[in-house]
C-alpha cells in the first residue's frame, strides 16, 4: 500500500474522507422500457464528484494492503488522474479497466469504485492470486465536473453540476489515442499503457438511452476492436474477453446485451491500443448517460443501481477469468450470433 498524494487536497476531500458518499451498488432492477427520459429524473447529485471519489481511493487505499494507489497525470484543470493498482506478481496476467473517458458517462465509474471496495472484502477473495488488476477511473475529471471552457447551459440534468463528453478544452478523448494531444491520454499512454505488461483492457462507456436488439432496449452493448491493424490473436483474446462479459451479464434477468456498431479507427482505444500494444481489448457501452444536451441521451436516476452492478459483475467475472485462465478456453461462438443493435431515436456513442 503506498499513497501519492496529490498536490492539492481540498476541504472537500477532507470531507469526504469523513463521509464517504457516492452511490453504492443498489438493487437491481429491471431495464426500462418507458418513455424518455424514462426511470425518473435525470440527476447528477447522487453521484461521486471528482474530489469524493479521490476520498474514497484514498480510503481505500488505507485500507486494502493489496491495493497501491498513484497519480499518472494531470487533467487540463491540473486535477490529479488516479492509477489504483493491484499488482502481486508482474508475471501473472494483468487486466486494466478504464472509466469515463467520457466525462458524462460517469456510473461505469461509480461501478468502478464499487469493484475496488468488492476487492477489499472475502467476496474476492482468491482472485488477486492469479491477476494483476489495474483501474483507471474517471480519465475526464474535468468534463465529468463541468469544469471546462465551453458552455453547458443546454445540458438537461439536475443535480448542482454538469458532466460533458468532451475534456476542458472541449476535445473527445476517445478520439486521441493516436496523436495524443491531450495531458489526459497522453497520462495514459506514457504512464499506464507504455509502464504495465497489460493483456486485456474494458474500455467502459455509456451510449443512449434507445438502443435496442430483439426489440427490448439493452443494458448494455459490447464490441471488440475491428480496426484492420489489430493482430487477429488479438481479436480472439478480445472476443473471450467479451464472452465472459456476455455470460456474466445475459443470464441475470435484467442484463440484455447487444453488438455495438462501431468504427475503425485507432484512435479510438479500443482499436488503438489493441492495434499499438497488442492487448485485447473490449468496449462495454451501458445504457444511457449521466447527462447531455440531447434529452434521449440521458437516463433517469431509478435506473443507476442495475448499470452500476452490470459494472460490478462484468469486472468481476472478467478478474476471475484471467485469474483462473478460464477466459483462454471460454466459448466466444455467441458473437457470430449477437444481434446488433439498432437505435429506435438518435445515434451511439462510443
Ligand atoms: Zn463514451
Amino acid at each position: 500500500m503506498h499513497t501519492t498524494i496529490p498536490r492539492r487536497l481540498s476541504a472537500a476531500v477532507l470531507a469526504g474522507l469523513l463521509t464517504i458518499g457516492g452511490v453504492g451498488a443498489g438493487a437491481a432492477r429491471a431495464v426500462g422500457e418507458g418513455p424518455n427520459p424514462g426511470n425518473g429524473s435525470i440527476q447528477t447529485s447522487a453521484l461521486h464528484t471528482y474530489d469524493s471519489m479521490v476520498a474514497e481511493l484514498m480510503a481505500q487505499d488505507a485500507k486494502q494492503p493489496a491495493m497501491e494507489l498513484e497519480v499518472i497525470g494531470q487533467s487540463v484543470k491540473g486535477r490529479d488522474l488516479y492509477l489504483a493498482k493491484y499488482i502481486s506478481d508482474p508475471s501473472k496476467p494483468t487486466i486494466l479497466y478504464l472509466t469515463q473517458q467520457h466525462g458524462n458517462e460517469q456510473l461505469t465509474t461509480e461501478g468502478a469504485l464499487a469493484f475496488i471496495r468488492s476487492l477489499g472484502t472475502a467476496s474476492t477473495s482468491g482472485v488477486l492470486e492469479g491477476v494483476n488488476i489495474l483501474v483507471v477511473p474517471m480519465l475526464n475529471p474535468d468534463g465529468a465536473m463541468g469544469d471546462v471552457d465551453f458552455p453547458l447551459d443546454d445540458y438537461v440534468a439536475d443535480g448542482g453540476r454538469h458532466l460533458t463528453r468532451y475534456n476542458a478544452v472541449g476535445v473527445d478523448l476517445n478520439r486521441d489515442h493516436v496523436t495524443r494531444l491531450q495531458p489526459e491520454t497522453r497520462a495514459l499512454h506514457e504512464n499506464v499503457m507504455a509502464k504495465y505488461a497489460v493483456d486485456y483492457m474494458i474500455d467502459l462507456h455509456h451510449q443512449g438511452t434507445q438502443s435496442e436488439v430483439d426489440g427490448k432496449l439493452v443494458s448494455g452493448s459490447i464490441l471488440y476492436p475491428t480496426s484492420p491493424t489489430v493482430d487477429p490473436a488479438v481479436v480472439e483474446g478480445s472476443k473471450r474477453l467479451g464472452a465472459v462479459v456476455y455470460n456474466a451479464i445475459q443470464p441475470t434477468g435484467w442484463g440484455h446485451l447487444g453488438k455495438y456498431i462501431g468504427g475503425t479507427a485507432n484512435t479510438i482505444s479500443r482499436n488503438g491500443i489493441a492495434s499499438e500494444y497488442g492487448i485485447s481489448t473490449l468496449l462495454f457501452e451501458m445504457r444511457g448517460m449521466s447527462d447531455h444536451f440531447y434529452e434521449p441521451y440521458a437516463l433517469g436516476q431509478k435506473s443507476n443501481g442495475y448499470l452500476i452492478r452490470q459494472t460490478v459483475l462484468a469486472l468481476g467475472a472478467t478478474a476471475r477469468a484471467v485469474a483462473d485462465g478460464s477466459i483462454e478456453t471460454v466459448d466466444a461462438s455467441f458473437w457470430d450470433t449477437l444481434p446488433e443493435q439498432t437505435t429506435r431515436t438518435g445515434l451511439g456513442d462510443e
